[in-house]
């Protein structure tokens, strides 16, 4: 069996979640098997090795598998967090939803400039989380080197969004 098999056997389907005619990928089964979440977090290691100088997480599940990533990589861990989250001085940037805004915010004093970020979070979806994400590592000079995911819904345009950047998913949904 291979990883990305291995995978989609533990992603759930939960229908109308969390508004009516949405099917949200539930990932938690993958974090409840020990043996396939460890394989999930070597893998994107694996592909980053040597590379990488801190890893970027997105709230929130972004949080679980870059927590996890860092340290199997042994480099630090940044999160980028909703607004109003973070207690230090922030960076925000506010960009478009299918209904209104949504602002993510970085500490100002997360990254010196230069710095090769892995990007990782558990879905991409439309890609506006991703894209934003990317363009507020620009702003504060870090290096987005690649964008980890999970699971990518392929039946949406994120890869489109997120042009020019190096994506990896362990599991593509058709
Ligand atoms: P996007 O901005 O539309 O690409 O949505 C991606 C963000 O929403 C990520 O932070 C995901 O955690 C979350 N998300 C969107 N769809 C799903 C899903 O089906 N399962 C889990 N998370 C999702």
């Amino acid at each position: 069996q291979t990883l990305a098999e291995r995978v989609t056997a533990r992603l759930r389907d939960i229908p109308d979640f969390p508004s009516p005619a949405i099917l949200f990928k539930d990932v938690t089964p993958v974090l409840a098997d020990p043996e396939v979440f460890g394989a999930v977090i070597r893998d994107m290691a694996d592909r980053r090795r040597g590379s990488i100088d801190v890893v970027v997480g997105i709230e929130a599940r972004g949080f679980i598998f870059g927590a996890a990533l860092a340290h199997e990589l042994g480099v630090g861990f940044v999160p980028v967090r909703k607004s109003g989250k973070l207690p230090g001085d922030t960076v925000g940037l506010t960009y478009d939803l299918e209904y209104g805004t949504a602002t993510i915010e970085i500490h100002s004093d997360a990254f010196v400039g230069g710095e090769r970020v892995l990007l990782v979070d558990d879905v991409l979806a439309t890609g506006g989380t991703a894209e934003a994400a990317c363009r507020l590592l620009d702003q504060v000079g870090a290096t987005v080197v690649a964008f980890e995911t999970l699971v990518e819904l392929a039946f949406l345009p994120g890869r489109q969004r997120l042009a020019g950047r190096e994506i990896h998913a362990t599991v593509v949904v058709p």
